[in-house]
């Protein structure tokens, strides 16, 4: 028989986690055993993914900055990303905007079910709230502070530092290029080395990806609130999954136009990790496999997508911005204030950048939304509304963006004349050319 493509596999490992957590949750003791026996599979498997992260970044991150040869055309790369990426979180923000100002979904909320809903939620609600308290305290100039670690190997032993680790990266592979390349050259075989087995590592994680999933996805179904409430806030979920949805579609229309590829060819390449974007939640924790898909199903070459994805991965988060966007106007609507055009205007700014400032993990969009209902002026308690259906949007605008770190992975290459054809390798020959061509030298 053939084998299934990974994204069937994954979609069917999806399907099964669900279904087999409901047929379990008839028997009294059906949860309890989820959460004992299966749930610990589905952590095992986005803790060896983590695992990858810090190694893969500094590997791959290294070794593509370093074999840029000069660093114009490192600032150049550098510049095109950063603004294709703020670019489509401004059109992200906004597309959301639209959306929530159009369908008014707040308004559909009845008194009583508000008051239901901060009664049930008020207390994860204020957690949140803390949590974010703690990251307003700081100054203006603080994520720039952070981004300087004091210790490599400190940054480098706590996954939430990825930014950090990306500074040491880039800052570690100018070093490189500055020096005589025979000097820089043993460096650069270990972490081209380093870089191969870590993408080997991959694969092999990858191979449990369908049992990971079905154990993650059935522990989501054992813990999942109840629905009453859900259906309250459905109008509101379905204004963010619409938005979510167009910002798929935007993604494969504008690949199409720079690229020349088809949306197919796009959807089709990144869907395995979208899907693990989905179950897992965390865009960090779905790199490694966004690095894969885009070097070798999409034809981006390395030295593109080892820079591009990791910064993507920390602050492009698209889906995260459009979120914050729908849900800061919802709960405007939901406790019947207005906003004019200027506090909009306030959100496009203020979604941007708390959606940069998210960490790539579960639950991060929520925290940093604090700061933009605090900007607006909008009630913070009004975060117990939307508590209950936060996991799955969590989950489907994780998908969104990490989909969007790919999209411009692709028009980033495009635009440096390296993106290629995946099938048929045609980057490796020509840097082996190059390898050789330099050895002569
Ligand atoms: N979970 C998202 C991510 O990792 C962040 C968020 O909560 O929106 O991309």
């Amino acid at each position: 028989m053939k084998k299934l493509e990974l994204h069937w596999q994954i979609l069917l490992g999806m399907g099964l986690g669900i279904l087999f957590a409901f047929i379990l949750s008839y028997f009294e003791w059906g949860s309890e055993f989820i959460s004992d026996w299966i749930k610990p599979f589905g952590t095992i498997f986005i803790n060896a993914l983590k695992l990858i992260a810090v190694p893969l970044i500094l590997a791959s991150l290294i070794k593509g900055v370093s074999d840029l040869k000069d660093i114009s055309s490192l600032s150049q790369m550098g510049l095109r990303t950063i603004l294709t990426y703020l670019s489509t979180t401004i059109i992200a923000v906004s597309i959301g905007l639209i959306i929530v100002n159009v369908f008014e979904p707040g308004k559909s909320i009845e008194s009583d079910t508000r008051e239901e809903l901060v009664e049930s939620y008020g207390g994860d609600a204020e957690l949140t709230r803390q949590n974010a308290e703690k990251q307003k305290e700081s100054g203006p100039l603080r994520a720039l502070e952070d981004l300087v670690p004091d210790n490599i190997f400190g940054a480098a032993s706590n996954n939430s530092n990825m930014l950090q680790v990306i500074f040491f990266a880039i800052f570690f592979g100018i070093g490189m290029i500055l020096i005589p390349e025979k000097k820089s050259r043993p460096i650069k075989e270990f972490f081209d080395s380093l870089n191969e087995v870590i993408l080997k590592m991959i694969d092999l994680i990858m191979l449990a990806a369908p049992y990971g999933v079905f154990a993650l996805l059935a522990a989501l179904v054992v813990e999942a609130p109840s629905t009453d409430l859900f259906v309250a806030l459905a109008y509101y979920a379905i204004c963010v999954v619409g938005g979510l949805l167009l910002m798929i579609g935007f993604y494969a229309l504008i690949v199409g136009i720079f690229t020349k590829k088809s949306p197919l060819y796009f959807l089709k390449g990144i869907s395995p990790a979208q899907l693990l974007a989905f179950s897992t939640s965390s865009s960090a924790a779905t790199l490694p496999v966004t690095m894969e898909r885009v070097e070798e199903h999409l034809g981006v070459h390395r030295q593109v997508s080892s820079f591009v994805l990791p910064i993507g991965a920390t602050i492009n988060m698209d889906g995260t911005s459009l979120y914050q966007a729908v849900a800061a106007v919802f709960i405007a609507q939901a406790f019947g204030i207005e906003l004019s055009f200027a506090a909009q205007l306030g959100i496009i700014a203020t979604a941007t950048l708390a959606s940069i400032g998210s960490a790539a993990v579960p639950g991060a969009g929520m925290v940093m939304l604090v700061i933009v209902l605090g900007q607006a002026g909008i009630p913070e308690a009004g975060l117990a509304l939307i508590f209950a259906v936060d996991r799955p949007l969590d989950m489907i605008r994780t998908s969104v963006n990490v989909t969007g770190d790919a999209a411009v992975a692709m028009l980033v290459a495009k635009s440096q004349d390296k993106l290629g054809d995946p099938q048929v390798k045609e980057w490796d020959d020509k840097y082996k050319k190059e390898d050789f061509d330099n050895q002569i030298e």
